[in-house]
């Protein structure tokens, strides 16, 4: 057992016994989302010209609602798009539980096909769609971070998103059923010193795809479906409210 879940379970334990509802309790597991990119350096440009950021903005802003609906507290990080470095980022999740940094997909250089959309020129790639997820060896509970990252890909296929495997090109996968990679090198996940995981939500080169991305009911859902499955892995082996006094009942 890891010395984060010792401390997770001893937290959680201790809202348990003092007859408090988890998912409203000061002690639960906190979670830190980062919003992918800066307004500096905006990340890909999507088929009709919105930048990365602003997608990753959306969605990490809608996940750390459905987070704190379920009673986590949150750090939302580089809200303002201005935070100085990629290290700077696992800075300022430091403290909390678990770090889930959101991003979007592109394609490479050569797969780009030039197309105009309203008098802009663009370029696209309709070849490839879907979500994708990434885990660091090199952060110090890589076991967690899959174990979470695979509960999100699950939830989100029993939802109906259908994940990309054009990312297992280029990185061997850690659970290939649910489009985890490993990514060893990634900054924000190895400088973290809790387990991480770098969500790509879909691929914004994709024409109709990008449609989906920036539909706000769609965005409600993928992030009901990640907090569902961060839920599920962070509160994984502990016992339900009222469970330890079950026993005891006449
Ligand atoms: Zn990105």
């Amino acid at each position: 057992m890891t010395k984060w879940w010792r401390e997770v379970r001893r937290r959680l334990g201790v809202a348990a016994a003092a007859g408090l509802c988890v998912a409203s309790s000061p002690g639960a597991a906190a979670l830190a989302v980062d919003v992918g990119h800066t307004l500096a350096a905006p990340g890909a440009t999507s088929a009709r010209g919105r930048s990365e950021f602003a997608f990753n903005l959306d969605l990490a802003r809608t996940l750390a609602r459905a987070l704190e609906d379920r009673g986590f507290p949150v750090r939302l990080i580089n809200e303002d798009g201005l935070i100085a470095s990629l290290q700077a980022r696992p800075q300022a999740a430091s403290g909390t539980d678990f770090l889930i940094s959101v991003h979007h997909d592109s394609v490479s250089e050569h797969e780009l096909r030039p197309w105009e959309w309203e008098g802009q020129a663009l370029n696209y790639n309709d070849d490839f769609a879907g979500h994708s997820l990434f885990v660091s060896r090199d952060n110090p509970d890589t076991a967690r971070s899959i174990l979470c990252a695979r509960i999100i890909g699950a939830r989100l296929q029993r939802m109906g998103f259908v994940p990309t495997h054009k990312n297992g090109r280029r990185r061997a996968y850690a659970d290939t059923q649910h489009a985890v990679h490993y990514y060893d090198g990634l900054a924000v996940l190895r400088h973290a010193r809790m387990p991480a995981v770098l969500f790509e939500a879909g691929i914004i080169k994709n024409r109709d795809e990008e449609l989906l991305l920036r539909d706000e009911a769609r965005i409600r859902l993928m992030a009901d479906g990640i907090a569902t499955g961060l839920a599920a892995c962070l509160r994984n082996g502990l016992p339900a409210d009222g469970e330890a006094e079950a026993d005891a009942r006449p």
